[in-house]
């Protein structure tokens, strides 16, 4: 078949991560490039002796193509609507495109659903596109087209949020800007709690979707409790423990901007006169000066490591914290420790809240093994794509 599309050769060998249907190729992997590539090119990936083997987007870095296609094929508009079409439809089968009392999920999670270098959450009227690659931000607009296809009026607005996602070598300088509509503020619901979520200025995409699972098992640990929800960011447990019936939830964060959205959204959801008290300070000194009658502790700090040259030192950071909050938790407590840095694997996070554990002296069963909800699917062939690891555990 001749195609269109420029050649990337790969060194004898390197073909065998393709073979095995991982979805990248590192720059060293590769032997030759034939003619003129720009990042954000569709190329095709032949192997050093002239097989076809993959079609995807090439960029500058040490992740050189993020592949999209494992046949030969043209990557074109109708390519792309198929792609995000049978991602819909994997989120209507597990009943989120369609229920009222949750509006407020991921359409497309990059790897997990063939798109590397993509994310698309929804959120009730609005969506937010963020591009990881420069290869998916040049075709922002046909997937907003595909979107309006899709959900016809129910989107009001489609906003490409990938200001601070590109790499930064590509010499774009994109904005985050709408490509449908304006709305940069709406109310979202997740079992059947209410969340106002920023998408414009909030962090990520506006909102943590990943945890929704998570905050929903909290529920069930926090009638009468008091319960204390640091990194909070917009108060995703924290109205999770009031909608279980807390007595008392603190709600730490060292960003005003969320400690006042935290505020908002317990407002939002009057389930119960609980005490609340959302306070804005380091967590880590919170952690430090911790009173010791908390029933139920979260912990869901940002990615402590993003590259693997930082890995000791986000691993003792998850030690540090762990250990903190389990000497001083009541007994018979229950804390929901997280971790989203995807280059700490599940064992090392394991590791390093058992070390918390023997350095607390207290004794800890592991009641639950925590991940991320089934819209931000896994690749079976890319298991870099679990990212989030959760225990929920009981503290003697
Ligand atoms: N659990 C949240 C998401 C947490 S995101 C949810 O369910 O929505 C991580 C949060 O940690 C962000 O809001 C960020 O502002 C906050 N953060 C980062 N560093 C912090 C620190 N040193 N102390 C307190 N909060 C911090």
């Amino acid at each position: 078949m001749t195609s269109q599309y420029k050649k990337i050769i790969l060194k004898s060998g390197k073909e065998k991560s393709l073979e095995r249907f991982h979805p990248w190729i590192f720059s060293g992997a590769i032997k030759q490039i034939i003619g003129q590539v720009e990042e954000g090119d569709i190329v095709e990936v032949f192997s050093n002796k002239g097989e076809y083997l993959a079609t995807g987007h090439y960029q500058i870095g040490s992740i050189a193509v993020r592949i999209v296609s494992f046949e030969q094929t043209e990557i074109d508009f109708g390519f792309w609507k198929n792609k995000i079409q049978k991602a819909w439809q994997l989120r209507s089968s597990l009943d989120l495109t369609n229920n009222t009392e949750t509006d407020v999920y991921r359409l497309i999670h990059g790897e997990g659903d063939g798109l590397p270098g993509l994310i698309i959450d929804i959120y009730a009227d609005c969506a937010v596109i963020q591009a990881h690659s420069i290869g998916m931000w040049l075709c922002r607009m046909e997937f907003a087209r595909i979107l309006t296809e899709i959900f016809g009026e129910k989107l009001v607005a489609i906003l490409d949020k990938s200001e601070s996602t590109l790499p930064f070598k590509a010499q774009i300088e994109p904005k985050n800007a709408f490509l449908l509509g304006e709305k940069k503020q709406t109310i979202v619901s997740e079992y059947g709690s209410k969340f106002i979520v920023d998408i414009f200025e909030g962090q990520k995409t506006g909102f943590f979707v990943d945890q929704r699972e998570n905050r929903k098992l909290l529920e069930k640990y926090c009638k009468d409790k008091k319960v204390l929800n640091t990194f909070c960011y917009t108060g995703g447990f924290s109205v999770a423990a009031l909608k279980g019936g807390a007595h008392t939830v603190h709600s730490v964060d060292s960003s005003q901007r969320a400690t006042e959205v935290t505020t908002k959204n317990i407002e939002l959801n009057p389930y119960h006169n609980a005490q609340c008290e959302q306070i804005t300070t380091d967590a880590f000194d919170y952690l430090n000066h911790l009173p010791d009658d908390y029933d139920v502790i979260v912990l869901d700090p940002p990615a402590f490591a993003k590259h693997t040259d930082v890995l000791d030192k986000a691993i003792k950071g998850y030690r540090n914290i762990n250990r903190k909050a389990m000497e001083k938790i009541k007994p018979g407590g229950i804390l929901f420790t997280f971790s989203c840095s995807q280059v700490v694997s599940k064992e090392e996070f394991r590791k390093a809240v058992f070390s918390a554990a023997i350095l607390a002296k207290r004794n800890v069963r592991i009641l639950h093994q925590l991940t991320q909800p089934e819209d931000h699917p896994i690749n079976i062939y890319h298991l870099e794509g679990e990212y989030l690891k959760g225990l929920a555990l009981y503290i003697e």
